[in-house]
């Protein structure tokens, strides 16, 4: 097998060489943002919304990442390049950097970066054609006016949290509440439902990331003329919707069949949701940045 190179702050490491201090601030608070983004056949899907995000997640908290986001997406897609992979996950982290034991960023030196590119892992592809059991969980999502969930941030415990409480109860994906019983998202994912044919999901507000993938579908759905309504909605609704499915770069759709114990529609995924993920993979091939622009079979 080849070597893995890592982006460590400017530089291409091997997999064993990318180390980064314990007193960086991202191990020791959680001071740092991050995004995960997908290649598909050479194509980086979204890069310059992901950068974006990114960007504005450090603005939020006063983070200044050390590159432009000219030279952000370039060494997104040198990374790539470097390890000649077609299809992969890229991790992109901006921690604080190292500082010393106590709390105040202005400590750290310098923002560290750090781009992860690997050969994916997906769901299981079975789950595809079965669908997933959910459950809604106790832990709630963080309130948007503490950490807002809109920023991406190296701080996941809520997400942890929903995630223990999701394998406790032997599923592994979960619908996160807000603090007023609105259905936020999944611990990683945004949630949709469809009910008599109108597509809905949970509006920024509720307490959701503003994913992608996620606007990717509601682009996708309103082309294929479907209504979509960015609108609040309650466990309730989703026991009764006619589909359910997740969205995220790592779950792309996947279908939800069960939630609660609550069997969803006929308990397989439906038409409309495989119509959403059959478009959705027909376009990630074809749309994005090219890694790879001469077409060159690196494969
Ligand atoms: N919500 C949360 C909490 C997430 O971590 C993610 C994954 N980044 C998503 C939603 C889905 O966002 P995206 O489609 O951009 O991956």
């Amino acid at each position: 097998m080849s070597e893995q190179w890592i982006f460590l702050n400017g530089e291409f490491v091997t997999k064993e060489n990318a180390k980064i201090s314990v007193y960086d601030h991202g191990f020791l608070y959680g001071d740092g943002v991050f995004e995960g983004i997908r290649v598909y056949s050479g194509n980086v899907f979204r890069l310059r919304e992901h950068i974006d995000r990114l960007y504005n997640s450090a603005k939020s908290i006063l983070l200044t990442i050390p590159y432009t986001k000219e030279e952000m997406i370039h060494y997104v897609v040198e990374t790539i390049r470097k390890n000649q992979y077609q299809d992969a996950y890229i991790r992109l982290v901006v921690s604080r950097g190292v500082g010393d034991l106590g709390l105040d960023p202005y400590n750290c030196q310098k923002p560290q970066v750090v781009i992860i590119a690997e050969p994916l892992t997906l769901f299981p592809k079975h789950l595809y054609e079965t669908g997933i059991e959910v459950v809604t969980v106790a832990t709630r999502r963080n309130r948007s006016d503490v950490l807002s969930p809109k920023v991406k941030s190296l701080n996941y415990l809520n997400n942890v949290l929903v995630k223990i409480e999701a394998h406790l109860a032997n599923v592994s994906e979960a619908l996160i509440l807000n603090d007023q019983g609105y259905v936020a998202e999944g611990s990683g994912d945004n949630v949709f439902i469809i009910k008599d044919n109108v597509v809905y999901t949970p509006p920024g507000y509720v307490g959701a990331l503003e994913g992608i993938t996620r606007q990717a579908i509601i682009e996708i759905a309103q082309d294929l003329g479907y209504v979509v309504k960015e609108e609040p909605f309650t466990r309730h609704d989703v026991y009764v919707a006619d589909e359910v499915f997740l969205t995220g770069t790592a779950a792309e759709v996947i279908a939800v069949v069960k939630v609660d114990g609550r069997v969803i529609g006929e308990g397989v995924p439906g038409p409309h949701t495989k119509r959403l993920l059959e478009e959705f993979r027909r376009r990630v091939v074809s749309e994005g940045v090219k890694v790879y622009p001469t077409n060159v079979n690196v494969g």
